[in-house]
């Protein structure tokens, strides 16, 4: 970190370290070097606290999907704050923010998902995902059905459901999870796990692992199968060409549920409206969060196909629901949200302009030392830091990541480490200059941490 200027900066940090225990954080590392204070933001660009501009490469945490400083956002939860900022939807009661929501997220999911369950975060969409799709089949006569089977290195949350249907080791080592009924299989990283194999070929024998789990369990007890679309938090791991086809196939041999958490590749990450769409799949159930209100305020949900809403509308009551589901005021963000997406033709643009031409600049950065491997969709990529490009050989615990992230941070641009993989997902209303500028500032960075580690 670069010397603090600004007097007021160190007061922050020191308020920070006195009261305020972060998410994600080794707390004795944070403490020794100080928080980075930000303190405004407007269109791809934050500043922090001591006056640097930099350029957001990863819209907040996958989230600001229309950029920062969206007046009409702001506006729209003023105005229902005033008319109505709370009621709850418990007990047979709704309002017209949470219908309208729930209209306009159906009008843009694939054929047949007409429903929607609002909840707080990603997070909790995903425990509503674990207890919905065992009361559908415990409604269906089928109460055996219970394992959902996630990915290694998948990423659904943080909460007990959230970290367990995920397969981060990490974090299943705090707090004794997963929970019982939840089990992973291989994730399809070709890169990084492939070995010799074509993409093509490891694309196929990881998804084969699927239909492998689900004999070894009998599909009498299994549920689900959930995953992200594009892993995010895992690294942006883009599958093989082969790998969701093959998924397909198998999921269309056995009765089980399909789940595509589309936190992350949802509201045109992809170009498309959800990563589903990209991939042709045709997902049972999706949670989504994140870019539903840019993350100007905190929702997710679950879209639920209408066989599913068949079953359930014969189960009884569902108890299950948070107080702040389907908040009006976060519904009426949600609204103003999809309006901009769609009015401005964002997911379009993404997809016909600034995608293709953001993923080409990217790959001209696989040229670069350290670089073993470019690649991305959409608005997500991520860069392989590698000692040897040619054996794919890793630096180990260097830290090179983070060593080139504070670079980063250093020279106006976000860039998030996921080991020694670089990651971005920029908000989508980034533009062609911007995203030269994000470009560039990466390969300085590449260069800096280079001279550092390769000598
Ligand atoms: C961020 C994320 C979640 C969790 O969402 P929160 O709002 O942080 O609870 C779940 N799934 C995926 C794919 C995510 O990226």
């Amino acid at each position: 970190m670069q010397p603090i200027k600004n007097a007021q900066t160190q007061q922050w940090q020191a308020l920070s370290r006195d009261h305020h225990l972060p998410p994600f954080t080794d707390y004795k590392q944070l403490n020794a070097k100080g928080a980075r204070i930000i303190t405004r933001a407007d269109g791809v660009y934050i500043w922090d606290s001591e006056g640097n501009k930099i350029l957001d490469g990863m819209a907040g945490l996958w989230c600001v999907n229309v950029g920062y400083g969206r007046k009409e956002l702001a506006d729209a939860a003023y105005k229902q704050m005033q008319e109505l900022p709370f009621y709850n939807l418990f007990f047979q009661t709704a309002h017209p923010p949470v219908i309208e929501l729930a209209k306009a997220i159906a009008d843009i999911a694939p054929e047949g998902m007409n429903h929607v369950f609002f909840t707080g975060s990603g997070s909790e969409a995903n425990d509503t995902v674990l207890r919905m799709v065992r009361h559908y089949w415990a409604t269906k006569g089928k109460p055996s059905k219970k394992v959902v089977i996630g990915r290694w290195n998948g990423y659904h949350g943080s909460t007990v459901a959230g970290v367990s249907l995920g397969g981060m080791k990490a974090l299943h080592g705090q707090g004794d999870l997963p929970i019982p009924g939840i089990v992973h299989i291989d994730q399809p990283y070709w890169y990084g796990e492939g070995g010799d194999l074509s993409a093509e070929a490891f694309g196929s024998k990881v998804a084969e692992q699927l239909e492998q789990k689900i004999l070894e369990l009998g599909v009498d007890n299994v549920a689900a199968f959930i995953a992200e679309p594009i892993q995010g938090a895992g690294g942006v791991i883009v599958p093989p060409d082969s790998y969701w086809p093959k998924i397909r196939e198998i999921l269309a041999r056995y009765d089980i549920l399909f789940v595509a958490d589309e936190v992350i590749c949802g509201f045109g990450r992809t170009g498309e409206w959800f990563g589903s769409q990209y991939y042709g799949n045709a997902p049972d159930l999706m949670p989504i969060a994140k870019g539903l209100t840019s993350g100007y305020i905190p929702m997710g949900g679950v879209v639920v196909r209408d066989e599913i809403v068949e079953v359930l509308n014969h189960g009884g009551e569902f108890y299950h629901g948070f107080t702040y589901s389907g908040h009006p005021v976060a519904a009426a963000v949600a609204l103003e949200n999809l309006r901009i997406l769609k009015e401005e033709r964002i997911v379009e643009t993404v997809k016909a302009e600034t995608a293709p031409y953001l993923q080409k600049r990217w790959q001209e950065l696989a040229d670069h030392p350290l670089v073993g491997e470019a690649r991305g969709v959409g608005m997500v990529g991520a860069l392989e830091l590698v000692k040897n490009k040619a054996t794919r050989e890793r630096f180990g615990d260097l830290g090179v990541g983070m060593q080139c992230r504070e670079h980063c941070f250093n020279n106006g641009l976000i860039m998030r480490a996921v080991g020694d993989t670089m990651i971005i997902s920029p908000p989508l209303v980034i533009s062609k200059a911007e995203i030269d500028e994000l470009v560039t500032k990466a390969r300085t960075c590449l260069d800096l941490t280079a001279n550092a580690v390769l000598g």
